[in-house]
């Protein structure tokens, strides 16, 4: 049984969460193999609403093992936070394995991230200040602490100063803040570490065993293809690739075990934090569509930052459905568009007076005006509606315009936040 990837083809915030639950269903494993707890995955089932940051859609199933893979920013504090949480609502028995080479985010990445965002203005780039920047920073200075550091005192030790030395500088020269001390940082570490420990084992081996038992993986991205650092908005991106070609990395499993890619696409746009939008909405028809997007949530689930929202953006989408290398799409949101007369869809750019149906390179982007195009709406709840063929028939129009838009099969629809409001068209 191979692989299947559950990954973003926009910005994020596309419904990840709601699809991998859905999926989960089926799964023995669900796997995160990048980010942090900088963006969160709204899950609404029968034991009630969730906000996931950093565990795995899979942990409202007793027997899946939910996996933070070595790719993942860990912060330990929020992890040990979410697992109770789930205790503490009665979600039966979480399985949560932690990778012992996933590094973990500190205290400090926090501050520097804040402290930046600061210094920056006006120019700053809407960060969640969770860390996670200057956390993949230290990553790539080779400056950052991996899990299983943790439980050796004397390297932990080695490895801390060698990642304050630079930073205690920062913090006096360029922030005029105080410097981190040491101990302070161990003592918060020593205790979260302890809890950590019945969690953690080395996943990459664990995956293996699995897929040589030929046992259902579920591997989930955070956030879109529009933010990864090589393919996306840059520097608009996020700072670990999105992308389901580094899930084999992030999660470690073979490449060529992952033979399914849904590409999670939302019937609109919606983008939390800065950076180029091109089928913004502005003003008004932009509020209406947050107010009946009310349950989509279109407020960011880690910040509560109201969405940026837009239509959708064919250009974008495709572009983002070929990154994640698709084979399939799970379309969501259809329902919040049932008020309208007819739906804008933008279908190409206009820059410098030229038409291209490319996405182009950022520093173009700024320059990029949609061109739109009217599609009939269907003015009708279908959130009730359970097979494509009963759906109104613009409905089914709008989704046969994006399949044909995105060229891939659409062959899962969501009509509303909850578990079952799903369309299976398999
Ligand atoms: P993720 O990070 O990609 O999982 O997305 P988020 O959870 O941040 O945002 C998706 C929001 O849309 C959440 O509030 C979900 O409950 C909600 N949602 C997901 N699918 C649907 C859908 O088909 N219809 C509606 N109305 N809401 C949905």
């Amino acid at each position: 049984m191979g692989i299947t990837a559950v990954v973003g083809a926009n910005w994020g915030d596309e419904g990840k969460g709601k699809i991998t639950d859905v999926l989960a269903a089926e799964a023995h494993y669900v796997v995160r193999y990048q980010g942090g707890s900088n963006a969160g995955h709204t899950i609404i089932n029968p034991m009630g609403k969730f906000a996931l940051h950093l565990l795995p859609s899979g942990v409202f199933y007793p027997k899946v093992v939910n996996v933070i893979g070595p790719g993942v920013a860990l912060n330990a504090e929020d992890l040990l936070r979410e697992y109770d949480e789930l205790i503490s609502r009665g979600v039966p028995n979480p399985i949560i394995r932690v990778s012992d080479r996933a590094q973990v985010v500190l205290p400090y990445h926090k501050l520097l991230d804040a402290l930046e965002e600061e210094r920056l203005g006006e120019r700053q780039f809407g960060s969640t200040k969770s860390g996670i920047a200057p956390f993949y920073a230290d990553k790539y200075l080779k400056l950052g602490i991996q899990v299983a550091d943790l439980y050796d005192p004397e390297r932990l030790r080695q490895r801390l100063e060698a990642s304050l030395a630079p930073k205690n500088t920062l913090l006096t020269h360029l922030y005029k803040r105080p410097i981190i001390s040491i101990d302070a940082l161990l003592e918060n570490l020593t205790s979260s570490a302890e809890r950590l420990k019945p969690f953690i084992c080395d996943t990459t081996v664990l995956l293996r065993q699995a897929l040589a038992r030929g046992e259902k993986i579920l591997l989930e991205g955070q956030l879109g293809a529009l933010r990864d650092p090589d393919h996306g908005i840059y520097p608009y991106s996020t700072s670990s690739s999105t992308l389901a070609g580094f899930a084999a990395v992030g999660a470690g499993v073979p490449p060529y075990s992952i033979h399914e890619i849904v590409a999670v696409v939302k019937a609109y746009s919606s983008c939390v934090g800065a950076g180029p939008f091109i089928s913004e909405i502005e003003g008004g028809p932009g509020d209406e569509l947050r107010k009946l997007g009310g349950d989509a949530g279109e407020y960011g689930a880690t910040t509560g930052r109201p969405r940026r929202l837009g239509w959708f953006d064919a250009i974008a989408t495709r572009y983002g459905c070929m990154l994640q290398g698709s084979t399939e799409a799970a379309l969501t949101n259809l329902d919040v568009l049932g008020y309208l007369n007819e739906i804008p869809v933008c279908t190409a750019y206009e820059i410098d007076g030229r038409i291209t149906e490319d996405f182009p390179v950022s520093s173009m982007l700024k320059r990029a005006k949609p061109v739109w195009k009217k599609l009939p709406g269907w003015r009708e709840d279908i959130s009730e509606i359970r097979s494509f063929d009963t759906l109104p028939v613009n409905a089914r129009k709008y989704v046969q315009f994006i399949e044909e838009q995105i060229g891939l099969p659409i062959r899962r629809i969501s009509v509303g936040p909850k578990r079952d409001q799903i369309i299976d068209r398999r």
